[in-house]
């Protein structure tokens, strides 16, 4: 296996066909082991190969790479010099193809056409200037960075709090609004943390029918009034067209739960309306499928759209789910929006929801949605997974000093912001 491997990797990678060799008496079933990777996704294949019975096979494989996988841009750095950009150029000459060099008011995307096989994006993703080597075929387009370089920064009216600006946006709150003393008393707690948004369910989608459903309209009139009190902006879902009917009217942002992530009229329907929404990933969601529920939203009209990591379901069971930190930069790389990360859902266990809400600041979310609850035992819904006030008090400590680290801000304790380095190092060790 080892000697094919070798043989795969030291392949010229233009080539369609490969000579192929096992070493004389091979001990073993040979497998050819395939992966196939796109920019988003890999899969590996097994191929079983005739046992040979004598000294050494020989054989002759043919690749058939689709057209379509030979389209390539490559999008160069705003900042790439002319020098960089001829660089790249060169090199796709060299390697037998043609290079269309397009300048752009923002940067220069370098197409690339006669190849007659894959180009290998690896030759020139490294190189000086480089953003990024992109099969053209990308199935979104108004969420990727092609469309938009820039970062997009949602803004809220009567409040310097963003999603995807240079401050952290810390949404934080019960699972689910119970009673107006139970918001109230986390609300004001939350806030005074240093919290913007607050979040809380008034339709919740439980697994099982007879658990607590939520409050409905009620609940949105206690967070209706959460705002008006503290000033704090309102996160919270809709879980069909009926409830997303109040939730725009009360809400500031529209939260679609990871249930609904591929519900595509919801997401067409939230597309339609004039509030930020706040989309989370999908259980089971690829990055490309996360990507593309965001584009059913964009491509109704409303590009206020933050994305949200809150775990994957795998064979872990340490874990509620697997919180995929990795997804972060992977966002980030193909597309424009704002990223959360949710780290009470991702983990379903309230001694790891601040380890890894810092670990979710240190790698690059633009902020975090985080469950609190005065009393989590008595709590209706994720009791588990949410803070003690006082444990929302040393996340907030802590996360402080890791956004200096990555260069963002964190709001202050109920008040403006301070430069995240104001924050003593001495809380990143405090016990959770
Ligand atoms: C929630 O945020 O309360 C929630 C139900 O989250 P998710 O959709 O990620 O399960
Ligand atoms: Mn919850």
């Amino acid at each position: 296996m080892a000697a094919l491997q070798s043989l795969v990797q030291k392949r010229n990678p233009h080539r369609s066909e490969m000579p192929l060799s096992l070493p004389s008496k091979a001990p073993y079933a040979p497998k050819l082991v395939l992966v196939l990777r796109t920019e988003t996704s890999s899969s590996q294949h097994s191929i079983p190969l005739p046992r040979v019975p004598l000294p050494g096979f020989r054989g002759r494989f043919k690749l058939l790479l689709p057209e379509r996988a030979s389209q390539m841009l490559v999008v160069m750095k705003a900042h790439a010099t002319p020098e960089e950009v001829s660089a790249v150029c060169n090199k796709i000459e060299s390697l037998g193809y043609r290079a269309h060099s397009i300048p752009g008011a923002e940067r220069t995307a370098i197409g690339i056409t006669g190849n007659k096989g894959e180009v290998q994006p690896g030759a020139l993703e490294e190189m000086p200037g480089v953003q990024e080597v992109i099969p053209v075929t990308k199935p979104y387009k108004l969420v990727s960075r092609d469309m938009k370089p820039e970062n997009t920064v949602i803004s809220f009216p009567g409040s310097d709090a963003t999603f995807g600006g240079s401050g952290l946006a810390i949404i934080a709150g019960p699972c689910a609004i119970e009673s107006r003393e139970q918001a109230f008393a986390i609300a004001e707690r939350v806030h005074r943390a240093g919290a913007q948004f607050f979040r809380g369910g008034a339709y919740k989608p439980r697994t099982s029918p007879y658990s607590f459903q939520g409050l409905g309209e009620e609940a949105l009139r206690i967070m209706s009034e959460i705002r008006d009190h503290f000033g704090m902006k309102i996160v919270t879902e809709a879980i069909d067209h009926e409830s997303l009917e109040l939730v725009e009217q009360y809400a500031d942002v529209i939260q679609v739960g990871a249930r609904n992530m591929q519900n595509f009229s919801l997401l067409k329907r939230v597309g339609r309306s004039r509030k930020p929404v706040l989309l989370k990933r999908g259980m089971s969601a690829t990055l490309e499928e996360f990507l593309m529920a965001a584009e059913y939203v964009m491509s109704e009209g409303n590009y206020k759209v933050a994305l949200c990591e809150r775990g994957v379901r795998t064979f872990a069971d340490h874990t509620r789910n697997t919180l995929d930190l990795s997804l972060i930069p992977a966002v980030q790389r193909l597309s424009h929006l704002p990223i959360f990360v949710d780290p009470s859902h991702g983990t379903g266990k309230r001694n790891k929801v601040t380890p890894l809400s810092r670990a979710g600041v240190a790698v690059g979310a633009d902020g975090l949605l985080i469950e609190v609850h005065c009393d989590p035992d008595r709590a209706l819904s994720d009791g588990m997974q949410s803070l003690y006030p006082d444990q929302f008090d040393a996340l907030m400590s802590q996360v402080r000093q890791i956004a200096a680290v990555v260069g963002r801000t964190v709001p202050a304790i109920g008040g403006p912001r301070v430069p995240a380095s104001d924050a003593s190092s001495k809380d990143l060790r405090a016990a959770q």
